[in-house]
């Protein structure tokens, strides 16, 4: 790990602005991600280097999800009645500054250690017959040493009604010379077992990513992608296009590109609602069908996820529809007889 003192001695960077910034969000950064910095410049540089708008910004939430409140044992969050997100590692590989948790971050010790026991979350987990599905997060569990990971998916698996097993993880993409073949084995003992990785750039796909993600492929584990829609770092159709073939070619299903969550102290990489829809209706059939993720907003309050679409009816009168296809041409489409009401209502435009 690389202190901030030496990046910004390195690369020439005045760290006395920045210090505030550090001391409530430490930096967080190791050799291999500081290499792409170095290759690809600003759209990497923006995700990691702090900024003095983190400590400026009046606006936002310390837990925009209000995970905290939604927790019933420290570190597990239920918010969805058949599924749970756990935190068993407050450790990442690097911290990236618009992230969710960043209350959280402490330049402390290593994971594992400072965790609190997971008997708490277990036991919880094995009280609740409703949970099917089990998502480890953090920090990131692909950082946790093999043996503990194997501890907790075992204790898990001992549990009857968890069917399902995710993990979040920023690893493959952050810092993959991690993923070797004996994790992927221990992975594989727990099936069925999906990760979904954090990728926001195609510069971010390199030789050593696409080994990660092979390893995982191979030890059949279905792999999805979340991505953060980033203002000054990806919120473009040709960049966000590029990124999700990429990560097609990469056999990593793009699984979510997410609204910017109203974190406190990020709000300089919020785009507004419209830049995300626009964006999906232009990559709608340009890219495969498989590459294409769902546009979800997190709603505040720990409300849920809701998945936003861009409307591609354009108009409703005399028994048709006029449909926007993906070339931006508006195609009529018959409607049945009385049908036209109904069709209304359901796209409800309305404001208030
Ligand atoms: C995102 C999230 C989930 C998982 O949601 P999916 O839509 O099933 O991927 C579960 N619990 C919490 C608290 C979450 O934030």
């Amino acid at each position: 790990m690389l202190s901030f003192d030496t990046f910004a001695r390195k690369w020439k960077i005045d760290p006395a602005p920045l210090c505030p910034v550090v001391e409530r969000y430490p930096f967080r950064l190791n050799p291999y991600f500081e290499g792409l910095v170095q290759e690809t410049g600003d759209a990497v540089w923006k995700q990691v280097v702090p900024d003095v708008r983190e400590v400026l910004d009046p606006s936002g939430f310390e837990d925009p999800l209000s995970e905290e409140r939604l927790s019933p044992v420290p570190n597990l969050v239920h918010r969805y009645p058949n599924r749970v997100l756990w935190l068993v590692s407050d450790q990442c590989a690097v911290h990236c500054r618009f992230c969710t948790r960043k209350r959280r971050w402490r330049s402390g010790p290593p994971a594992a250690e400072s965790m609190p026991d997971p008997a708490l979350a277990l036991d919880y987990i094995s009280k609740h017959r409703q949970i099917q599905d089990v998502l480890l997060s953090g920090g990131d569990p692909l950082l946790l040493a093999p043996e503990h990971l194997r501890e907790i998916l075992s204790r898990l698996r001992e549990i009857k009604h968890v069917q399902i097993i995710r993990i979040g993880t920023r690893v493959p993409c952050a810092l993959p010379g991690r993923i070797t073949p004996e994790l992927a084995g221990v992975l594989a003992e727990f099936h069925p077992l999906f990760v979904n990785i954090h990728f926001n750039h195609p510069v971010e796909i390199t030789a050593e990513s696409q080994r990660a993600c092979s390893i995982l492929a191979n030890a059949g584990i279905v792999l999805g992608s979340q991505t953060v829609l980033l203002r000054g770092v990806n919120d473009s159709e040709e960049i966000l296009a590029k990124l999700f073939h990429r990560l097609l070619c990469a056999r990593v299903r793009p699984y979510y590109l997410m609204q910017m969550d109203l974190t406190a102290g990020t709000a300089h990489f919020r785009t507004p609602i419209s830049t995300g829809l626009q964006i999906l209706r232009k990559l709608r059939n340009r890219i495969s069908g498989p590459a294409m993720p769902h546009f979800v907003v997190d709603l505040p309050g720990g409300r849920g996820k809701a998945p936003l679409l861009p409307n591609m009816i354009r108009e409703i009168g005399s028994g048709m529809m006029i449909v926007q296809n993906y070339l931006g041409e508006l195609c009529r489409y018959p409607l049945l007889e009385g049908e036209e009401e109904g069709l209304l209502s359901e796209i409800g435009n309305f404001r208030f």
